[in-house]
């Protein structure tokens, strides 16, 4: 089994985890942003956060001179449920 294959294994079971969370309002999570995102981006066009912060210096080299915040997302509402198909 290759690496990138356990890789999509641990984002799938990752993805189950947090579907546990699926419909259920007022369910926070903590989340690591760059700053200038932050600062700039957010509410104002599209932005990423990332799980853990080696997460998000490993996926955004920018970190490093724009620097990191840790934020909280919280789910309002579901607006479109996931469709059947999936
Ligand atoms: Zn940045």
């Amino acid at each position: 089994m290759s690496e990138k294959h356990d890789g999509e294994i641990e984002s799938f079971a990752a993805l189950h985890e947090k579907s546990k969370n699926e419909g259920r309002e007022n369910v926070s999570t903590t989340v690591f942003m760059c700053k200038t995102d932050w600062d700039y981006e957010i509410g104002n066009g599209t932005v990423e956060v990332y799980d853990t912060i080696e997460q998000l210096k490993k996926e955004r080299t920018c970190v490093a001179e724009c620097g990191i915040v840790e934020v909280e997302v919280t789910l309002k509402r579901v607006v479109a449920q996931r469709s059947d198909g999936f």
